[in-house]
């Protein structure tokens, strides 16, 4: 059977180069002062899609919420094999939380049309809390299995998947439409494409196009409109929606719709202080549980 398959994926702040002006008073992210890279594990999400279209045959399409710049992302995965790039920007969706994240792309999702599966990955490394591809799949009303590996079959409307447990792994199986959150471990994502890149680097947004004529002093919108259109006979062009596109709830989204606000984050780095070895004997493990009594870990 072939999957119409949708993949969320993130432009995040490169976490390994985080510097002092990192966050702004507001707690939110200075992205300006981060470089903004594809999320790791969404990288896995897309390659763990072309690979499925390549096994059932079907569609990718990658959707982002995010700010213009996001559209990078989704250039690269066309570059790497996505069939369609959904951009979905606007300033009323900044400073959302994973509640309002979720709600808008549940919107973007509803909106572009049937679906078989919905590939996040499994964490985000800016927000870091793993909770949007769940909520996604609750307020689509969808089945979802996380934490997921490897697709093992799809057949009959089932998916069969490897996903991981703490200490090991099972074997899942799903109805259709599903959504999965994909680990780092389930693969290595493909590079992009060098004939791809030269054919998708032209690929652009309606706001790309339109600073492309920006001054230019002829009747715009015919031009634009028969420029849209050539690019979209080509698969060159980038969907690009706002919240009124999507048909959104103006207060669900941004920081009107998100309860949560970050106050201020902290680098906790670890340190051994001081450390006891146990021996492998009865006594040994007599002697930690006692201590740990005593430190109320076990009660
Ligand atoms: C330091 C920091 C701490 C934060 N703490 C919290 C918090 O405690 N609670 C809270 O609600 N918000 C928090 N946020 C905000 C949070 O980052 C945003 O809500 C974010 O849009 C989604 O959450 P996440 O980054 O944790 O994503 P995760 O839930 O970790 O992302 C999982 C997957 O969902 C998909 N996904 C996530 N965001 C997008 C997107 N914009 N477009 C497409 N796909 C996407 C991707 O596939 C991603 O791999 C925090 C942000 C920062 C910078």
């Amino acid at each position: 059977m072939s999957l119409r398959i949708v993949v969320c994926a993130k432009q995040v702040p490169d976490t390994h180069n985080i510097k002092g002006d990192a966050m702004k008073p507001d707690g939110t992210v200075n992205r300006a002062a981060l470089p903004a890279i594809f999320n790791p594990e969404d990288l896995n999400a897309l390659e763990l899609a072309l690979s499925l279209r390549e096994r059932f045959g079907g569609k990718v399409t990658v959707c982002t919420m995010g700010p213009p710049t996001a559209v990078e992302i989704l250039r690269r995965s066309l570059y790497m094999g996505a069939d369609l790039g959904i951009l979905v920007t606007d300033r009323r969706f900044a400073g959302a939380d994973t509640l309002a994240t979720s709600y808008t792309l549940a919107c973007a999702v509803r909106k572009q049309g049937e679906f078989d599966l919905i590939l996040c990955g499994r964490q985000a490394i800016d927000g870091d809390t793993a909770q949007v591809g769940p909520q996604l799949a609750e307020k689509l009303d969808l089945p979802q299995v996380t934490y997921v590996e490897d697709v093992l079959d799809v057949k009959d409307g089932k998916v069969r998947v490897r996903n991981l447990i703490e200490d090991g792994y099972e074997i899942a199986e799903a109805k259709l439409p599903l959504l999965m959150t994909v680990v780092g471990s389930a693969n290595t994502p493909r590079p992009p494409g060098a004939k791809r890149l030269m054919r998708y680097k032209k690929a652009v947004t309606r706001s790309e196009l339109m600073a492309r004529h920006k001054g230019r002093d002829y009747e715009d919108a015919n031009v634009l409109t028969e420029e849209e259109e050539r690019l979209r006979s080509r698969g060159l062009w980038i969907h690009e929606w706002n919240a009124d596109d999507i048909g959104a709830d103006l207060g669900r989204i941004g920081m009107a719709g998100s309860p949560t606000k970050v106050k201020e984050i902290e680098s906790v780095v670890l340190a051994r202080r001081e450390y006891k070895q146990v021996p492998p004997t009865q006594d040994g493990v007599n002697g930690l549980i006692h201590d740990m009594i005593k430190e109320h870990i076990l009660s």
